[in-house]
């Protein structure tokens, strides 16, 4: 009950790149910064083990910024030169026996971020991105992923959108990851991430643009509980998200934010059982992940490390209060 699981990324080691920064610079090159990279997986794959994380993630060690991966230029019609995130998965395989996730950008997310001067049309662009997303995704599945998660905080920017063609686009890229599973001899389960960004000054001043409650989620979640995508992961605590919208998710795994990522304050294991006491209004018991609002990136690595360890006892807590 209540497994814990991180959004995505984590805080780069000072000796890998810039720390603090959304977009880092790298403290070294070529074939040292490949080894660097694997090395910082390697610290975080431990220190979630450590913390009592249920799911494990690479932290997005090997990745400037969340985006990076799927982020080109686009002058012709899209394809994939060959894989694009094959070393950190089967690192990330290779190095833990608990469940693995592996996060991509979502196609609507994507096309929200690329230079377009070839489809022309947003839509049949962000169909094009699913198509190679959805190649690198059963790829990542057949490298022993157990979640494959996809990130489109752009569904709570174009909302609209979203509900007419983005939850669509996104089942495009997870499309025959269950069978793919399956005929694997294991479950592969799909998952999405929608949130209101990091803690940086953007985002905050956005926030405030936003009223005092935030009812963005109204729209998408009723077309993601009628979609073949098995988790939403959602902000939750210190954010202005009316906690029943999560009831418009009958039926999914809700992966409820317990864990600020705004706030360099440590929650309180109290706290963190105390929001997850509320999402139960709403949630049933074995649908709940406890997971974080967001990425921690962009934070010290010391903070994200104390905020692990308070969102596996957190939940350990709610255990004995709800089990
Ligand atoms: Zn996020």
């Amino acid at each position: 009950m209540f497994p814990t699981a991180i959004a995505g990324s984590l805080p780069k080691p000072a000796w890998l790149a810039e720390t603090q920064k959304l977009w880092p610079k790298w403290k070294c090159e070529g074939a040292d910064l490949a080894q660097a990279k694997l090395d910082a997986t390697l610290l975080w794959i431990k220190a979630q083990e450590d913390a009592g994380l249920d799911v494990i993630g690479d932290g997005e060690m090997s990745r400037q910024h969340f985006v990076h991966g799927f982020l080109p230029q686009v002058v012709a019609p899209l394809r994939l030169k060959g894989r694009v995130h094959a070393v950190e998965a089967q690192f990330l395989r290779a190095h833990t026996t608990r469940k693995i996730k592996f996060t991509l950008r979502g196609p609507m997310t994507i096309v929200d971020t690329v230079a377009d001067r070839f489809y022309g049309d947003k839509v049949g662009l962000a169909f094009a991105f699913a198509a190679l997303l959805n190649q690198e995704a059963l790829a990542l599945q057949a490298d022993g992923v157990d979640i494959i998660q996809f990130d489109e905080p752009a569904f709570n920017v174009y909302t609209t959108d979203a509900a007419d063609w983005g939850v669509k686009a996104l089942e495009r890229a997870a499309q025959g990851l269950h069978e793919a599973g399956q005929a694997a001899g294991r479950r592969c389960t799909t998952a999405v991430h929608i949130c209101y960004g990091y803690g940086i000054a953007a985002n905050i001043d956005w926030k405030q643009t936003l009223g005092p409650e935030w009812r963005q989620y109204a729209q998408v979640l009723p077309a993601l509980a009628a979609s073949s995508i098995d988790q939403v992961s959602l902000e939750c605590i210190h954010s202005h998200v009316p906690a029943e919208l999560m009831a418009l998710l009958a039926g999914k795994d809700v992966m409820v934010g317990v864990i600020d990522v705004a706030s360099d304050l440590i929650e309180t294991a109290e706290e963190v059982a105390d929001t997850i006491g509320r999402a139960l209004q709403f949630v049933p018991r074995d649908r709940l992940i406890a997971c974080t609002n967001c990425g921690l990136a962009p934070m010290s690595r010391a903070v994200a490390e104390a905020k692990l360890a308070a969102l596996a006892q957190g939940a350990a807590l709610a255990r004995q209060r709800f089990g």
